[in-house]
């Protein structure tokens, strides 16, 4: 879309300032007759839901813009109110519909409205494609914090990308993970805006010239780019029924109207049009990888284009109030990046500021390292990014020079610390040397911030102690911790109605914002009444989950059966295997007829794999084997079940996290750096059996070690025993545990496929098994036995049920975004709206 760009003056406010819409049954009917027979012009004849659900979104879609366009003008208030910009390459948003409804606070009249016209509310939702722009955990982190951020009246904008795939959508095919594009906008979407006057310009390649400017300094130019334009997309986040919508705004990337002329000339034509295709291509697919990087230079685009864009947004609206005057730009602003994804952003604003907007070093230098935030998230080392030097040098030259003058500072300062200390210097330096040069992407990031954070107490822990040891010893007061959360309105009030009701009938309703209050539930874990009709609503949640696993994979769960969940990406790390090995287990004492006392378990594994992750996809393909032999084995019967769930994503965990009993969070101690799979499964009253690891230790800390089952090395315990590691040993003295490995090794489940598992087997009989499967694997059985035996006193278990959603308040993105407020951003609130 091209638009005019005469500026003419401010429309009247008879245009733009108009009545407040009703929020009652009567007027969205009213309007949703209006969009659906105006607007989308269908009648009598139209038999698809979708076209009601579009009728539904343009008239919730109004309600939000009216608050939206007010939100604006109150941080616009007054010069523009401080404000944070949250930088990440994934939002993994799920559907907006039931979200929207629940903050605008109509729910009540959309279902009257809706059952007056004989249409359901479920049917309609179900027309939504999920946003699902993120690969997991840090995707859907940054959206929580977007829905906590407006339900706390901050100001803090989301910038992201809009991609036009995003997370592929898994199938299962004999077993496998098959990959299929998830073009999620085919059809559109309703929920956005497109903001065509705000588009940005993104240089790329080229080369720098030095010149001498005016005042006798040095200046440069990044000159022959091949330029790409940034459309801007914004997204409405509405607050929980307080009158603020925040923006998510998602660039997408589309080709200039020049051609390159000396193609053009030279007679290829293709060949310029081809280019123009491969800028439009910056947004197209998000990369599937979870915790690992792939290196590609359409990634380091990408982050370019996310940083460059958002950047110059920002000093877009701050020249049109303080013209070119940034001595205030620090004070107003701050940009929180999450991961290292979005941090070649460091050196842009350098970029931007001097080249652009004529400061000098130290004085954009002062500015961005007070501006600038990082967040790690993991502490694995093949997620730690590094881009070739020759790459940026390509792609980004300037970038590169800019690069080179920080790190080049920088190590004075490492030499003027620590005289002669050249080790360090090498250690330290943001280029990292070898048969190729690398830019450290996460060293750029600490140097150019004033805040470092991990996400979980002893994630943050190990980061100062291990992987940024030497950047804690130089700059100790830049470190801190943020454990994450999640949304309660999301994970608890939208995805599970009845528990809600029952809580808000015991307690009020001040928890769906101020989660802490939670604690009052406490009490009711005694009472039998209560534990009651506590028991009844898990029992309908389950019977809920347990029909999308008959749908999704023909397997059938007995609700009366121990839920026994495990859905997250697949990694080795999260050791998914260790899982397979335990339900071997109980498998091979079925088949021996131990017996005795037995509880009945159904285990639900679901993940997508990193389409390049052999062992990952192997892993899946071993769950659904598995599954096979245990499902059709009659002497088993409905004493275990298994099923891998296809396609997870926020839409299934929506259903998932309500009916599930014991909530599996198994990691390697020292390798999952928070989680927050656990955080949503305890809200929903699940009991957690999991490892010291990440928020684990936090959830444990808050529930009561009585009401978590533990097992497994700790994270120190972890490195100690890599030492002298001999998982064959282990195997050969524990009899249950050679049961298992010989039904692996017999092929007992890949019968007709020889030798298929061979590289997991040899994985968890390596001495060097990065994830000490084989250590732990006693210690889970033990934990898992203490579930079982836990779960057959049913009073018993309802109570540790009560008291994980009771002392679950901590685990708000709420708080998480408080304490980023209060040590990081230092926002002002705004003040209550006046229309709610
Ligand atoms: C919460 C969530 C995750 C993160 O789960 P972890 O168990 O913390 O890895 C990933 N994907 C989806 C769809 C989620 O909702």
């Amino acid at each position: 879309m091209t638009i005019q760009t005469v500026e003419r003056s401010t429309p009247a406010s008879w245009l733009t300032e108009l009545p407040p819409l009703g929020m009652d049954a009567k007027s969205i009917a009213a309007d949703f007759r209006h969009y659906f027979s105006h607007t989308l012009g269908r009648d009598r004849h139209t038999k698809y839901t979708y076209y009601m659900y579009e009728a539904l979104v343009l008239t919730l879609r109004d309600r939000l813009w009216e608050r939206w366009k007010n939100t604006r003008y109150a941080y616009e208030a007054d010069g523009g109110v401080r404000r944070a910009y949250y930088l990440s390459l994934e939002f993994l948003m799920g559907r907006a519909l039931g979200n929207a409804m629940l903050n605008l606070g109509v729910s009540e009249p959309v279902n009257k409205a809706l059952y007056d016209m004989g249409l359901t509310l479920e049917e309609l939702a179900e027309c939504e494609n999920d946003a699902g722009l993120g690969n997991g955990g840090l995707g859907r982190l940054a959206a929580c914090f977007m829905d906590s951020c407006a339900t706390l009246r901050l100001p803090v904008i989301g910038y992201g990308l809009r991609y036009a795939y995003g997370m592929f959508r898994q199938r299962i095919e004999n077993g496998y993970q098959v990959e299929e594009p998830d073009h999620w906008l085919r059809s559109g979407t309703l929920w956005d805006l497109e903001r065509p006057e705000y588009t940005q310009r993104i240089k790329f390649g080229g080369r720098t010239e030095g010149f001498m400017k005016a005042n006798g300094d040095m200046g440069w130019r990044w000159l022959d780019t091949h330029d790409v334009l940034a459309v801007p997309y914004d997204f409405p986040i509405p607050g929980y029924q307080n009158g603020t919508v925040n923006t998510l705004r998602l660039w997408s990337s589309a080709a200039t109207d020049e051609f390159d002329l000396e193609d053009f000339n030279a007679g290829s034509y293709t060949d310029a049009v081809g280019a123009k295709n491969l800028a439009e291509n910056i947004t197209m697919v998000l990369y599937p990888n979870d915790a690992t990087e792939s290196g590609k230079e359409l990634r380091l685009r990408q982050q370019y284009f996310l940083a460059s864009a958002s950047l110059q947004d920002v000093i877009r609206q701050w020249v049109r109030v303080h013209g070119e005057d940034f001595s205030q730009f620090a004070a107003k602003n701050c940009f929180q990046l999450n991961d290292t994804h979005p941090t070649i952003a460091v050196a842009e604003l350098m970029r931007l500021l001097m080249d652009e907007h004529d400061l000098g070093w130290d004085a954009a230098w002062s500015i961005t390292s007070k501006v600038m935030a990082y967040t790690n998230h993991t502490l694995l080392p093949e997620a730690l990014e590094r881009w070739p030097v020759r790459l940026f040098r390509q792609l980004l030259p300037r970038l590169l020079d800019i690069i080179y003058e920080i790190n080049a500072r920088f190590l004075a300062e490492v030499a003027s610390h620590w005289p002669g200390d050249i080790d360090r210097q090498g250690r330290m330096s943001l280029i990292e040397e070898g048969y190729e040069q690398q830019v450290r992407m996460a060293y750029l990031a600490i140097v150019g911030s004033i805040s470092v954070n991990g996400v979980a107490a002893l994630h943050s822990e190990l980061l100062q102690q291990g992987l940024f040891r030497d950047f804690y010893e130089l700059w100790p007061e830049k470190f801190n911790n943020k454990t994450n959360g999640v949304t309660q309105r999301r994970w608890m009030a939208s995805c599970n109605p009845g528990m809600s009701a029952l809580i808000t009938e015991a307690i009020g309703p001040g928890w769906i914002t101020k989660l802490d209050e939670l604690r009052k539930l406490a009490p009711h874990a005694d009472d039998p009444k209560f534990r009651a009709r506590w028991r009844e609503i898990k029992q309908d949640n389950k019977v809920r989950l347990a029909s999308l696993i008959e749908a999704d994979c023909g397997v059938v769960f007995n609700p009366k059966a121990m839920f026994d969940v495990q859905v997250k990406r697949m990694h080795e790390y999260k050791r998914q295997l260790l899982n397979l090995l335990h339900v071997i287990h109980l498998y091979d004492r079925i088949k021996r007829g131990d017996t005795a006392n037995w509880t009945p378990r159904c285990v639900l594994i679901g993940g997508k794999a990193a389409p390049g992750y052999y062992m990952a996809k192997q892993i899946i393909k071993l769950t659904n084997n598995i599954a096979k032999v245990i499902n059709n084995d009659p002497e088993v019967g409905d004493k275990l079940k298994l099923a891998f769930l296809p396609n997870y994503r926020v839409t299934a965990m929506e259903i998932i996290c309500p009916g599930t009993d014991l909530s599996e969070q198994i990691s390697t101690a020292g390798k999952e750096a928070s989680g927050t799979g656990n955080m949503k499964f305890m809200m929903n009253g699940a009991v957690t059996i999991g490892t010291l690891d990440g928020a684990n230790i936090e959830i444990r800390e808050e529930v009561g070690d009585e009401n978590f089952f533990l097992f497994g090395l700790t994270a120190r315990q972890v490195e100690e025993r890599r030492r002298d590691y001999n998982p064959v040993a282990i195997i050969n003295a524990d009899a249950d545990i050679a049961r298992i490995m010989h039904l692996l090794e017999s092929g007992h489940f890949n019968q007709f496929e020889k030798g298929i598992f061979d590289p997991i087997l040899h994985s968890l009989t390596s001495p060097h098994d990065p994830w000490l499967t084989i250590a732990d694997l006693r210690s889970f059985i033990e934990a898992q036995q203490q579930a079982s035996l836990a779960y057959q006193d049913q009073e018993k278990w309802a109570r540790m049920s009560i008291l994980n959603t009771a002392f679950s308040g901590k685990f708000s993105t709420d708080r998480t975004m408080q304490e980023y407020n209060a040590e990081i951003w230092k926002l002002q609130a705004l003040p209550e709206m006046p229309m709610a």
